[in-house]
C-alpha cells in the first residue's frame, strides 16, 4: 500500500526524521490560511498523489505569499495531474500539502528497501540526488551506493559512515545523517515497509539535512497488524477496478490491452497472458480468480471484465482442479444475467466436471465459443477482438 507524501512525513516526524514545517489542504481557503501560520517568506504547494515526479509535471510549486500559495492551491485541487509514474489519465489531487521552503545547497538520494538477492535491508544513496535520479541510475550507476545490513546485528555507525562517505558529508551532518537513518531503518521495522525512499535528502544553506520528499509503501500482508496505517489508504489513488477487485478477494490488475482475461491461478494467469501476446493481441487485465473460488467470486470477477470499456473480447481460462467447472460456468451465467453481454466470450474449461460446465453455458444459449484448448482458445479470442475494433 502507498500513502502520501503529507502522511510519510508525520511518520518521518514520528521517527526522528526532520521534515520542513506544513499542513495539508482540500481547498485554496485553507491552503492560504496554512501558508499564513508558517513562519515563512516563500512556501512550496505540493500536489497529493499516489505518484512521484510530480515536479515535472508542474505539481510542485514555489510560492512567494499566502494568496499565491491559494492561486496554486486552486490549480491543483480538482484536477488531475499525470505525471511519468502515472497512466495518460494521471490522479486525482484532493489535498495539497504546503510547507516552508527550503533555501536547497545539495539534493541526495537515500533509500531504504528490501534486497530480496542478500535477503537484507539495503540502504541505496547518491550524492546526485532530486529529479533526475532515474537517468543517474542508467547513465552512471557508479553514483549510487548500496550498504546492506545484516538483520542480526542491525544497522551500526559504520553503515551510516559508508553513507556519510558517498554523500560527502561534514563531521555534524555524519551526526544528523545517522539520526536519519536510525529513523529509517526503526521505521520500516516498526510498521511493516516495503520501501522508504527520501528524494531529495537536502543539504540547506546552513547545512543541515531535511528530508524533503517522503514516499513510503507497506507490505500488504502485514497491514493487518497496523490498523494506523491501514487508515491512510486513499481508495481516490487506486485503481477503481482493483479496489473493487480486492474487496472480493480477487487478484485483478488493470493492463493496457483489449481481451480480457479471467483465469484461475497466477501462473496460469500469467501463461494466458502470454498466449494472447502470442497470438498477436493484448490482455485487458490479469485476474486470479484463485484456486478455491465459488460461484459469486466468478460472478464478480466476470462483471468486472465486463464493465470495462476498453474490453472487445473475454477468454475464460479455467482448470477445474479444486474449483469445479460447473461451479464457474454458474458464476459466467449469474454475472452475465445482470450485465448486458455485447462482446463475444470465449471459454476453455478443462478439469473436474467440464462436461457439465461445458453443456450449461452451450444451453445458455449465449453464443460463448467453447475452446478446445489455450492455444485455439487465445487465437480466437484475439481475431474476435480485432474484428470487434
Ligand atoms: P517529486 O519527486 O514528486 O517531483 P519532490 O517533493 O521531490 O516531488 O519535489 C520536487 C523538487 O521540488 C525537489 O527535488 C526540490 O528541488 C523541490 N522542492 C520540494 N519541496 C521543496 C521545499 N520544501 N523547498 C524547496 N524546494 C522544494
Ligand atoms: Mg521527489
Amino acid at each position: 500500500m502507498n500513502i502520501h507524501e503529507y502522511q510519510a512525513k508525520q511518520l518521518f516526524r514520528a521517527f526522528s526524521i526532520p521534515v520542513p514545517q506544513g499542513g495539508v489542504a482540500d481547498t485554496s481557503e485553507q491552503a492560504q490560511h496554512v501558508a499564513q501560520s508558517l513562519a515563512s517568506s516563500s512556501w512550496v504547494v505540493k500536489a497529493q498523489i499516489h505518484a512521484g515526479a510530480r515536479g515535472k509535471a508542474g505539481g510542485v510549486k514555489l510560492a512567494h505569499n499566502p494568496r499565491e500559495v491559494a492561486d496554486y492551491a486552486g490549480t491543483m485541487l480538482g484536477s488531475r495531474l499525470v505525471t511519468h509514474q502515472t497512466d495518460a489519465n494521471g490522479l486525482p489531487v484532493n489535498c495539497v500539502w504546503i510547507e516552508q521552503a527550503s533555501a536547497i545547497k545539495t539534493e541526495f538520494y537515500l533509500s531504504l528497501l528490501i534486497d530480496r538477492d542478500s535477503e537484507r535491508l539495503v540502504f541505496i544513496a547518491s550524492a546526485a540526488g532530486g529529479m533526475d535520479i532515474e537517468a543517474v541510475a542508467a547513465e552512471t550507476p557508479e553514483k549510487i551506493i548500496r550498504v546492506t545490513v545484516h538483520p542480526a546485528a542491525g544497522l551500526q555507525s559504520y553503515h551510516c559512515r559508508q553513507v556519510a562517505a558517498a554523500l560527502l558529508l561534514n563531521k555534524e551532518q555524519q551526526g544528523q545523517l545517522q539520526a536519519i537513518m536510525t529513523g529509517m531503518y526503526e521505521l520500516f521495522w516498526a510498521k511493516d515497509c516495503s520501501q522508504i525512499e527520501i528524494n531529495p535528502l537536502i543539504a540547506t544553506e546552513e547545512g543541515n539535512l531535511v528530508a524533503l520528499d517522503a514516499k513510503i509503501n507497506f507490505d500488504d500482508n502485514a497491514l493487518a497488524l497496523h490498523p494506523d496505517i491501514a487508515a491512510m489508504r486513499d481508495a481516490s489513488q487506486e485503481d477503481a477496478k482493483e479496489a473493487e477487485a480486492k474487496q472480493f478477494d480477487l487478484n485483478y490488475i488493470t493492463l493496457g490491452g483489449n481481451i480480457g482475461c479471467m483465469v484461475n491461478g497466477a501462473g496460469l494467469a500469467m501463461a494466458t497472458m502470454d498466449m494472447v501476446k502470442l497470438k498477436g493481441g493484448a490482455p485487458a487485465n490479469f485476474l486470479d480468480v484463485g484456486g478455491g473460488t465459488n460461484k459469486d467470486k466468478v460472478k464478480e470477477a466476470f462483471k468486472l471484465i465486463l464493465s470495462d470499456g476498453s474490453v472487445k473480447a473475454v477468454l475464460v481460462n479455467i482448470f477445474g482442479g479444486i474449483v469445479k467447472c460447473d461451479v464457474i460456468a454458474a458464476g459466467i451465467l449469474a454475472a452475465v444475467e445482470e450485465m448486458h453481454l455485447t462482446i463475444p466470450v470465449v471459454v476453455r474449461l478443462e478439469g473436474t466436471n467440464v462436461e457439465q460446465g461445458l453443456a450449461m453455458l452451450k444451453n445458455a444459449g449465449l453464443g460463448l465459443v467453447a475452446a478446445e484448448d489455450l492455444n485455439s482458445a487465445a487465437e480466437q479470442a484475439v481475431k474476435l477482438a480485432e474484428a470487434i475494433a
